[in-house]
């Protein structure tokens, strides 16, 4: 009798030590997974807050005015609007790409979407749509009949407070540079196509009379356009600052 109680005694002892050893090691499982928990979160959230920046990424629409069969003004020189509108443009979008902004462009090559003007431009627009722009900006250069007009100027809806800025900054850089007079911002609703129809907040920057020397010389330099391609994004960036 004396032996079981004995034995019993050490049964009850190693039940106790057993059962302390089990609780010890859950209570370590469970500490284990509310970290291991608490990682995961910490990783979805940082997966998260990286969506955001993805999403946050602007996106602006640059349009190379005219191309193809539609060569645009000629220069005092015989080039095409076409040919300088595509070069500038360029510029402009890497240095914005470079700014981390998404920049989407109306054509890279001499190439257009219609033949017909009105579908060629409502493409453009219907396009800056589509990939959700913030802003689209339209790059041409001007001529004039007696061919004595000189001057930046730049179209827009001006009853548009967000194209109205983004044209009155672009501008105020552009009119900085000095290489021409500056002739403002034109409110092209009833002149302009891209103005008329547009679908998000456009500028269209006439950067100067090229078929004057006094504009198109320095327009047509490399000088020129290294200089005019940053303005144009400083002003963008402007903007782009305010609407984040
Ligand atoms: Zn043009």
């Amino acid at each position: 009798m004396r032996k079981v109680k004995r034995y019993l005694q050490i049964l009850l002892a190693v039940t106790v030590l057993l059962v302390g050893l089990v609780v010890i090691f859950e209570d370590k499982n469970a500490s284990t997974t509310i970290k291991d928990l608490e990682e995961e979160t910490t990783s979805a959230n940082t997966s998260n807050k990286k969506e955001e920046t993805k999403k946050k990424k602007m996106t602006v629409y640059i349009d190379p005015g005219h191309g193809e069969i539609d060569a645009g003004t000629i220069s005092y020189k015989g080039t095409y609007e076409k040919d300088i509108n595509l070069v500038i443009a360029k510029q402009v979008g890497k240095i914005l790409q470079a700014k981390d902004v998404n920049v989407v462009y109306s054509r890279t090559t001499d190439e257009i979407y219609s033949e017909i003007e009105a579908d060629d431009m409502q493409h453009r627009i219907d396009e800056s749509k589509e990939v959700k722009a913030t802003y689209v900006v339209s790059i041409h250069c001007n001529a004039s009949d007696d061919g004595t007009r000189t001057g930046v100027e730049a179209f827009t809806n001006t009853e548009d407070d967000k194209a109205m800025a983004l044209s009155t900054s672009i501008m105020k850089e552009l009119e900085a540079l000095k290489y021409t007079n500056s002739n403002g911002i034109i409110d092209g609703t009833n002149l302009l196509h891209m103005i008329s129809f547009a679908k998000v907040p456009t500028t269209l920057v006439e950067l100067g009379y090229i078929d004057t020397e006094h504009d198109g010389k320095y327009i047509m330099s490399k000088v020129g356009q290294n200089a005019i391609a940053k303005a144009i994004a400083n002003g963008v960036l402007n903007e782009l600052k305010k609407a984040e």
